[in-house]
């Protein structure tokens, strides 16, 4: 053995340490540390992963928000069927509303691929709010505000629903 197995972080030559970068292989100390569920990483490497992870393209945008608006259109539209048929509709939808979301959130990710940002998901969570516009203003016009009420318990149970589901794979930010 020629080589002592003592490190000195990259970014802090002072600072002895035994954890190396797990992509770099750099060592770092604890406070260059950036945890990844595989094991640590350092900062530049997380900067160059964070970069990697906001690669959504212009078509994603519209991609997203056209199957989240027509999924959640769908969506919509089974909610005032199910809303229809009285006390147990409440029940249906609450139980529904989440499964639609997961829905709406796959479809969104098989058009958009494994590509991601923030603003991507806002521009689906908009989608699917907009999706169940037609249900409401039809529901204005014919003064169904139970009808609307339902709309808006779908919307509240599914949108942040499909927007932890998306930018929830994000490991960290
Ligand atoms: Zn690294
Ligand atoms: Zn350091």
């Amino acid at each position: 053995m020629t080589e002592t197995t003592t490190l000195y972080c990259y970014a802090h030559p002072t600072r002895e340490t035994s954890l190396r970068c797990k992509r770099c292989d750099n060592p770092i100390c604890t406070s260059c540390a950036v945890r990844m569920p595989t094991g640590y990483i350092c900062k530049d490497c997380s900067r160059a992963h964070k970069k990697v992870f906001d690669t959504a393209l212009w078509h994603d945008f519209v991609l997203g928000f056209v199957t989240a608006g027509i999924l959640s259109a769908l969506a919509s539209f089974l909610v005032t069927l199910i809303g229809g048929i009285g006390f147990l509709g409440w029940f249906l939808i609450l139980l529904g509303s989440p499964t639609a979301g997961t829905i709406i959130a796959e479809g969104v990710r098989l058009v958009t691929g494994r590509r991601r940002s923030r603003p991507l998901f806002l521009t689906v969570a908009a989608g699917v709010v907009l999706g169940v516009l037609p249900i409401v203003l039809l529901q204005l016009v014919t003064m169904n505000f139970f009808g609307i009420l339902f709309q808006a318990i779908y919307l509240v149970i599914a949108v942040p629903l499909v927007y932890t589901r998306l930018s929830g794979i994000q490991l960290f930010r």
